[in-house]
């Protein structure tokens, strides 16, 4: 065995003040907290055992005078362990008792993604979604326990939760307390677990919810259902629930903030003609007038039928850009009047103009400046 003077890294002479700053310092270095190497672990021991001996004047003496005089006999090394939960903040000021920690505690919050037609969002809707989740142990109703017995008080730490020591250390007798081991810091133990939940007073299962989809949500939004998540450990509260929404893709109409967007393809006489027609709009036809003489990028403004406003009230617009449609096959009738119309009214020959987007181009940007 190492001379334990060496091990604290003392002189012989060293006085009762050196050694206790010696093994001070070691400690900081080597205590299992702060150091978890087992190497350091042993050098610990060898330190506190060290310290022990040179701490106390008789057995220092004994020490000192060589083996034969059997040193170590009385209770030195007991408890380096406490000691140091002394220094490195256990207790402090001594007493202070925290209660057992509840076993109910809050379930978790769930996100969810929620897919919605264009169609729902216009008015809003309701619909059931299935969950899959923690609901509460109907065996048990929360309790843990199996039917007809109960929680007893742990025997350990008699309901505290936490176990109390009163160590000896270099800056006099302290109390440290931590949570018992034996009731995980509950203050109780369950004897005969639920054989349902296994003790957990919750099990995991399908749920169908009823929800309100609020008119005028879009892609991103998160809608919250507080209380809808899972429910807690040993009955505890339910966490949240959240969706996210995300609107599908619609094959006419897109939308802009709250207005529904779409085309309509316009015949070349109709739009030189103009015409009356009705339209399908997301929630039931919609009548529109093409004034003769309309052009590709005309934009019709349907009011108030677009999206309910998710804030505020009334609903957006509804927005049609015209694209007129030029016949490509014609017969040899249709050809013969289009040559007539043509050589009555002395066209103008193509001319050229600053270049513009194309249509859908000049569409958006109608749309904006609208
Ligand atoms: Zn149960
Ligand atoms: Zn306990």
């Amino acid at each position: 065995m190492a001379d334990h003077y060496d091990v604290l890294g003392v002189d012989r002479s060293a006085t009762p003040e050196e050694i206790k700053k010696a093994y001070r310092r070691l400690a900081r270095e080597l205590h299992p907290d702060v150091n978890p190497s087992p190497e350091a672990s042993e050098r610990f021991k060898d330190v506190t055992h060290a310290y022990d001996v040179l701490s106390d004047p008789q057995q220092r003496e004994r020490y000192d005078l060589g083996p034969q005089a059997g040193f170590g006999g009385g209770g030195g090394a007991a408890g380096f362990g406490d000691i140091f939960d002394a220094f490195f903040g256990g207790g402090g000021g001594g007493g202070q008792r925290q209660g057992p920690r509840s076993r109910r505690e809050r379930g978790q919050d769930a996100l969810l993604r929620l897919e919605v037609d264009l169609e729902e969002i216009v008015f809003g809707t309701q619909r059931d979604i299935e969950v899959d989740t923690a609901v509460l142990c109907e065996t048990c109703s929360g309790s843990c326990c199996a039917p007809g017995t109960s929680p007893q008080t742990c025997d350990i730490c008699h309901g505290s939760g936490q176990i109390q020591r009163q160590v000896r250390s270099l800056l006099g007798n302290v109390m440290t307390s931590s949570p018992c081991g034996t009731c995980r810091g509950y203050g109780t133990v369950i004897p005969n677990p639920c054989p349902t939940c296994q003790g957990q007073g919750r099990v995991r299962a399908r749920r169908t919810i009823p929800i309100d989809i609020p008119a005028g949500v879009d892609t991103g939004l998160r809608l919250q259902l507080p209380g809808q998540g899972e429910v807690g450990q040993a009955g505890g509260p339910n966490g949240d629930l959240y969706l996210e929404v995300k609107v599908r893709h619609h094959e006419t109409y897109s939308r802009n903030g709250d207005d529904l967007l779409a085309t309509l393809e316009v015949q070349m006489s109709d739009a030189i003609l103009g015409t009356e027609t009705t339209l399908d709009g997301l929630d039931g036809a919609v009548e529109i007038e093409l004034k003769p003489g309309t052009q590709s990028g005309d934009v019709l403004t349907v009011r108030d039928r677009g999206v309910t406003k998710l804030r505020g009230t009334g609903r957006g617009d509804l927005k049609i850009g015209v694209q007129v449609v030029t016949p490509t096959k014609l017969s040899h009738k249709e050809r013969e009047l289009i040559e007539k119309f043509a050589a009555g009214r002395r066209e103008q020959a193509p001319e050229l103009s600053q270049f513009q987007q194309g249509l859908f181009g000049k569409l958006r940007d109608r749309f904006l400046n609208f």
